[in-house]
């Protein structure tokens, strides 16, 4: 370790920082102990704030640390003299380490690492955190794939990866002598899932009213209207995010995906992992998340986490396949072809069925009935949308600013007009800027060549001879570029020729989605020629102040915002005291008296 005389007396500050997606990383706590420990050799070293800690954060982006942040405004107002860590990879994992070091250092700050004796005004500091920045750097590279290694590591010796589904809680196990310097507290030395009592009740109630014939629609309503907190109530305080109750698609969403309750493995004790792959996104630091297929799922036995057993799960499965069938009968023939199958709520049968987003809370609204749209939270209790409004008036109203301004002969020629200015002024200002000779890849390759050549010992013949090829063929390369160039242009210039044939076609598309009532697959490619349409990709409506109509704004891509006010006509609250009569109703469902959720589904086409 260090062995400095340090006489003078410093002031103090301590910087850790703890991230999750590396494997083998020390806890906030356990690095400023570290720090602590050794400014207490010091003699006369005293710490003036406390320890600045980033909890849960990557080292790769900087703008998402607020106490790293806080640090360096302390460090700029000359709050102390020494910053203390437990080694480099806290400060930075990136190239930037240097980069912040020195400016700590330009604010007469000494960084000092404890565990890489690190220490600013050694000679050969710049070195090391270069060095240990560029390593760091390509481990960050490596973490996606280590993460995964570590995932199976802790699977493996049964411990805990990744979240925690509803039913369970984690359960942070204390070191057995280790404790916090400043808090006293024991430091964590594991974390590890167990069932949560309370919550394994709900779990096995779901299970048991599903198998017993209610619909999710039904059970989410209940458990709303006895104001049991829904996994999404525990999200919303980490995550910013409406909670909109329970759900019918909380407890069953994609039963192939194993979405929702209804579906999760988990209940029977299997833990099933690798459903997802992170990908960091370098310059935020940001870790973006997409689905893995379930083929590469993997699967471990956790009796511990059962909470229902096996003839309970498979009763559900049994009630899943049943009114996937009677669906089936009752209403497919109005719906599909057959070939475009209803996933997890994802193709509406409505034109602007997915397009529409209750702005109370944020659910996309639901056809309902065979003329209305509604918001399906209402129906759980989750939302106070409580308007039904006409399909046919939802429609009309987005239709007619495309139809006056977007498809409109006059529309489509002035839009012409500006595209070909557009591309008759690219065309001059490349121009301008190309009076060099255009040079790629290919050409450059050549140059490269004929210097490489021209330095060997060629006899003037022999390289004359072999330049002159070359020289050939640069000019064939030359000429070819110039003619792509041409050709692109005359490519734009042929599409903006055809701006009204394009137009004519989205118009026919959108207009064969409003007409049709069953034909699903013109329905889907109306609604995606109006969604390519949109700003954002959706219409958000929300009830004015009486609760009598539905208002919102259309934002257009191109013709901006239009104002559309729906009114609508508030629906009844469904009676849910009453639960013997809602099994009842439920049980009329299941012998197929009326048909499939949601409320009223008899009168569906
Ligand atoms: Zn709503």
């Amino acid at each position: 370790m260090r062995k400095r005389e340090e006489s003078e007396s410093k002031r103090c500050a301590v910087y850790a920082r703890f991230s999750t997606d590396q494997q083998k990383e020390t806890s906030t706590e356990s690095q400023v102990a570290v720090c602590t420990n050794y400014l207490n050799k010091q003699a006369d070293w005293t710490l003036v704030a406390a320890p600045f800690c980033d909890e849960g954060i990557s080292g790769t982006g900087v703008g998402n640390r607020p106490a790293f942040l806080a640090m360096l405004d302390l460090a700029a107002s000359g709050g102390f003299d020494v910053l203390l860590i437990n080694d480099l990879t806290r400060l930075s994992r990136t190239v930037d380490l240097p980069v912040t070091i020195a400016d700590l250092q330009a604010q007469g700050v000494v960084v000092i690492g404890v565990q890489d004796n690190f220490d600013s005004r050694s000679e050969v500091a710049v070195l090391q955190a270069s060095f240990s920045a560029v390593s760091s750097h390509q481990s960050v590279s490596g973490t996606s794939k280590r993460v995964h290694a570590a995932h199976q590591l802790m699977v493996k010796s049964g411990k805990h990866a990744g979240g925690c589904s509803y039913g369970h809680k984690i359960i942070h196990v204390p070191h057995p002598t280790e404790r916090d310097r400043f808090s006293g507290l024991p430091v964590i030395a594991e974390k590890r899932i167990e069932v949560d009592v309370e919550e394994a009740k709900v779990v096995e109630r779901i299970f048991t009213d599903f198998a017993n014939g209610l619909s999710t629609t039904a059970i989410a309503a209940r458990l709303n209207a006895e104001g049991i907190p829904s996994p999404g109530a525990a999200w919303e305080r980490k995550v910013r995010r409406v909670n909109r109750g329970w759900m019918a698609s909380t407890l069953s969403s994609d039963p192939e995906r194993g979405g929702g309750i209804l579906n999760n493995e988990i209940y029977i004790g299997k833990y099933i992992w690798n459903r997802r792959r992170s990908v960091k996104i370098r310059s935020t630091g940001k870790t973006v998340w997409h689905d893995n297929s379930p083929s590469v799922w993997e699967r471990e036995d956790r009796p511990h986490l059962r909470i229902i057993s096996d003839d309970l799960w498979n009763a559900v499965k049994k009630m899943q396949a049943w009114r996937r069938s009677s669906r089936g009968d009752a209403i497919s023939k109005g719906i599909a072809d057959g070939k475009a199958k209803r996933r997890g709520g994802a193709d509406s049968r409505y034109l602007l069925g997915s397009l529409l987003i209750c702005g109370s809370c944020g659910s996309r609204l639901i056809g309902d009935g065979a003329l209305d749209y509604i918001c399906p939270a209402f129906t759980c209790g989750g939302c106070d949308n409580d308007l039904r409004v006409r399909r046919d008036d939802v429609h009309r109203e987005v239709f007619a600013p495309l139809h006056e301004y977007l498809f409109s002969e006059e529309a489509i020629a002035r839009q012409q007009a500006r595209a070909r200015m557009d591309l008759e002024r690219m065309r001059r200002e490349e121009q301008k800027a190309s009076t060099k000779p255009v040079v790629t890849k290919a050409i450059q390759a050549i140059d490269e060549q004929v210097a490489a050549l021209r330095k060997l010992s060629l006899g003037p013949a022999a390289l004359n001879a072999v330049l002159a090829e070359l020289k050939a063929e640069r000019a064939e390369l030359e000429a070819k570029a110039g003619d792509r160039a041409v050709e692109r242009y005359s490519r734009a210039q042929r599409l903006i020729d055809r701006l009204p044939e394009t137009a004519a076609k989205y118009r026919k598309v959108i207009t064969q989605g409003a007409k049709a009532l069953t034909d699903h697959a013109a329905i889907c490619a109306g609604r995606e020629a109006i969604r390519k349409l949109l700003k954002d990709g959706t219409i958000v409506l929300k009830p004015n102040a009486p609760h009598t109509s539905l208002v919102g704004a259309v934002r257009f891509a191109e013709l901006g915002d239009h104002v559309l006010g729906l009114t609508g006509s508030q629906r009844h609250v469904k009676a849910l005291v009453n639960e013997k009569a809602l099994m009842n109703q439920e049980k009329g469902i299941m012998v197929g008296v009326t048909g499939f959720e949601p409320a009223t589904p008899t009168s569906r086409t």
